[in-house]
């Protein structure tokens, strides 16, 4: 077991304001992947917890919940990220071990985020207002917000806290009530989040967990359940197509933030040291395991040895490591399905031809846990599956380029459309680059870098809908016109 004052958890669900054990006592075991060994039990869930879930939030809704005024719902919310800062050290080692990321990781990003995200969303809801359209004196048109009702949070195993808030507290701050599936490798925030809802004030019934696995499993009966009325599902491409089609059956709203194989282009006019010091944290930050980064690196020829010079050089040093070492940059892989997915992508990309410049192996030493060395890959070309598709581990592949046409046609030969990356110091090209690439989110000699108020999400494969600001709101409440005759 890992060094860390705090000790995992047993995770429960929690329906109707009570934590409780799966109806017929059934769990599955937590594993810690970066010792292998088990971190605790989780209940698990299916069809019938989920009812009952779904039934409790479906009752919460016209009950104490909706008679609160807003302030004293913002209060709630505020409450709730004032309680997740309060016991960040715990969440941040409970994150670090589910997950296998550095503590340093969870602690400055994944929780303070989180805590953010109730932050945030409780500020912006005062700004929301609708509209009033008169038309001549014929008649006054005004339009009303109200919660849309049930919602599913369904979440992957990444950044498991900071996406389950992201879509928690603008759901809670539009009037809604919930059931969150987390996943099944990563149970333990989530479970110590219901009990801060409780904490906070949250009515019964409002807030509901339960864990579980995705298919014949609560997540399939969460996506397929009548009496929800919309699904904010973030995770796989191919997952959310099974969601789709299960909740097709009672029309159900969707969101849905999916897979990405996001692209970075780097001009040779741009600062190199910055494009490195960026480049290591979008390929290989979180073990590459965010639906953000970018893995397909395509070099203007002049700057391209340059850049791969420096780049090796500094992706080199990086410490992979444990979880919970100081010096560790890169932590542990999710878990021995996805390590072996990831590790059979670069023993594909041999055989589609390519170079390992770096990395491709287990780090000395580390014997035990999922760990990968960052891999850098070059030698491949757009046919190659490698360069197609998501592998969502510390594995990049660069490419040379000559041109702004060649490289935008290569860029856009996907099917995903998540994000985008743009390095160059020439104000029109950056501007003309970006409004060519087919990704929802383009950055522009930067990464990551977060305003909560605009759009987030993919375009084609990447995603349905965008999340952020009023667009979070858009899908958690619905208009009702209401026409008046003069
Ligand atoms: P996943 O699709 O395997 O699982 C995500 C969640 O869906 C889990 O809770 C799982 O139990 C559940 N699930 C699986 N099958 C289901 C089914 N048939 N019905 C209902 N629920 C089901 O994804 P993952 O492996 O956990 O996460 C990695 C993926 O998430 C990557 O593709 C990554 O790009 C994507 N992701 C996207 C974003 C974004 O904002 N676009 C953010 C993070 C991760």
């Amino acid at each position: 077991m890992q060094r860390t004052s705090y000790r995992p958890i047993d995770c429960l669900h929690f329906i109707d304001g009570r934590f409780m054990p799966s109806l017929n006592g059934k769990t599955f075991a937590n594993m810690n992947p970066a010792t292998e060994e088990t971190l605790g039990t989780v209940a698990e869930g299916g069809a019938e917890e989920v009812d009952l879930a779904v039934q409790a939030a479906r009752r919460a809704l016209n009950g104490p919940w909706k008679k609160l005024s807003a302030n004293e719902r913002i209060a709630i919310m505020r409450k709730i990220g004032d309680l997740i800062l309060e016991r960040k050290a715990e969440l941040a080692a409970l994150e670090s071990l589910d997950t296998g990321k550095p503590l340093w990781l969870s602690e400055s990003v994944d929780i303070p985020r989180a805590a953010y995200n109730f932050h945030f969303f409780s500020d912006y809801i005062r700004t929301i207002t609708t509209e009033a359209t008169q038309q001549d004196d014929v008649a006054l048109n005004y339009a009303i917000r109200r919660p849309v009702g049930v919602i599913g949070l369904i979440n992957p195993w990444n950044l498991p806290l900071l996406l389950m808030t992201w879509k928690l507290a603008p759901a809670l701050a539009a009037g809604n009530t919930v059931v969150m599936k987390p996943a099944e490798l990563t149970p333990m925030t989530a479970t110590v989040l219901a009990e801060i809802c409780r904490d906070a004030g949250v009515p019964d019934g409002v807030v509901n967990l339960v864990h579980g696995f995705g298919p014949n499993s609560a997540g399939a009966a969460l996506s397929s359940h009548p009496d929800v009325n919309a699904l904010s599902f973030t995770g796989e491409t191919t997952t959310g197509k099974v969601i789709m089609a299960a909740a097709a059956h009672s029309l159900k709203r969707l969101s849905f933030e999916l897979g990405g194989k996001n692209p970075n282009i780097i001009f040779a006019d741009s600062n190199l040291d910055e494009v490195i010091e960026t480049t290591l944290k979008s390929s290989f930050i979180n073990q590459g395991e965010v639906c953000l980064c970018g893995s397909r690196i395509y070099v203007e020829r002049a700057a391209y040895e340059p850049f791969l010079d420096k780049f090796v050089a500094k992706t080199k040093e990086l410490v992979v490591g444990e979880p919970f070492a100081e010096k560790t940059k890169v932590g542990a892989l999710i878990s021995e399905e996805h390590y072996e997915r990831v590790t059979g992508y670069i023993r594909l990309a041999v055989e589609e031809g390519g170079t390992i410049l770096c990395g491709g192996k287990r780090p000395d030493g580390l014997d035990t846990g999922y760990y990968l060395e960052p891999t850098i890959i070059t030698g491949l070309d757009r046919k190659c599956r490698v360069v197609n598709e998501e592998i969502f581990g510390p594995v990049v592949t660069v490419i040379p380029f000559d041109s702004e046409e060649e490289v935008l046609e290569q860029v856009n030969d996907t099917h995903y459309g998540l994000s985008a990356t743009v390095w160059t110091n020439d104000l029109r090209r950056a501007h003309r680059v970006a409004g060519q690439i087919e990704a929802g989110i383009v950055w522009v000699n930067t990464w990551f870098l977060r305003d909560l108020r605009t759009p987030f999400g993919g375009m084609k494969q990447s995603g349905i809908g965008r999340e952020g600001g009023l667009h979070s709101f858009e899908f958690y409440t619905e208009l009702t016109n209401i026409c008046i005759k003069l």
